[in-house]
């Protein structure tokens, strides 16, 4: 049985045909990516998936069951969701509290994995304050937090500089590799889906259908280790 089935999505805005019957097979464990251009739909996509959109028609099962229902979902949208009155660490550990982990210990938590991506200094720092880049890590790292089975990304990583970026992937993929997550990251950027997943669908512009499907076989320490000598012989 297919893990998650994209199933025919389709999906207009007024007169606009964005989605056209796209179609993706997933498999439990598996990290994909889609890509496509800028307004492509891949978010609207996402948002599907996600169950905060609605497809026109087809549908997207989890485990055969309409995904929109399912709580085995976190989702990191690509305009962050940072609640403004609470602080870098009291967002992230926002899905700790909910599942009911007391204070101390998703304190701790909390600041383990701000420690790790380098933002210790900015634990109580409001979301008003924070760069843009920051942000998007303080939002990737709630989304992660939430430790749901299935972990849908929109554009996580666009705002970060080069050298950040490959740090937070490293970290990624480090900790997907431990885990049995399933990801799925929408992005625009080819070589990060092609560096970060096992199978990379590709989205034409609208209406948007998927074109191409590509799977990468290389192992994936010695694909970022390549691709660290690369960047520092430059
Ligand atoms: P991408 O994420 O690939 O950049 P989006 O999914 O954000 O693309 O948008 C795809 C198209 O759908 C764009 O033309 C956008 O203007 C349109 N669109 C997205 N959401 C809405 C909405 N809620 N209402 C009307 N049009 C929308
Ligand atoms: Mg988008």
């Amino acid at each position: 049985m297919m893990y998650l089935q994209i199933d025919g999505v389709s999906k207009t805005f007024g007169g606009n045909k964005v989605l056209s019957d796209i179609r993706a097979d997933i498999r439990e464990g598996e990290f994909c990516a889609f890509v496509g251009p800028s307004g492509c739909g891949k978010s609207t996509l996402l948002n599907i998936i996600a169950g905060i959109e609605k497809a026109d028609s087809g549908e997207v099962r989890l485990c055969s069951r309409p995904s929109a229902v399912q709580d085995a979902i976190s989702f990191m949208p690509q305009q962050d969701l940072l609640l403004p009155w609470r602080t870098a660490l009291q967002n992230i550990v926002l899905p700790l509290e909910m599942k009911g982990m007391p204070k101390r210990d998703r304190i701790s938590r909390g600041r383990d994995v701000l420690r790790q991506f380098g933002l210790e200094d900015y634990a109580d720092h409001y979301p008003s304050s924070l760069s843009g880049g920051m942000r998007q890590r303080i939002s990737f790292l709630r989304t992660y937090l939430c430790e749901k089975p299935l972990m849908l990304l929109d554009e996580p990583f666009g705002k970060l500089d080069a050298f950040t970026k490959m740090d937070v992937h490293r970290w990624l993929l480090d900790s997907w590799e431990k885990g049995n997550q399933t990801i799925l990251m929408v992005t625009h950027d080819l070589d990060e889906a092609i560096l970060l997943s096992d199978r990379v669908f590709v989205m034409s512009q609208q209406p948007s259908s998927i074109i191409h499907e590509l799977k990468v076989n290389l192992p994936r320490p010695r694909k970022l280790d390549m691709l660290a000598s690369e960047e520092l012989k430059k």
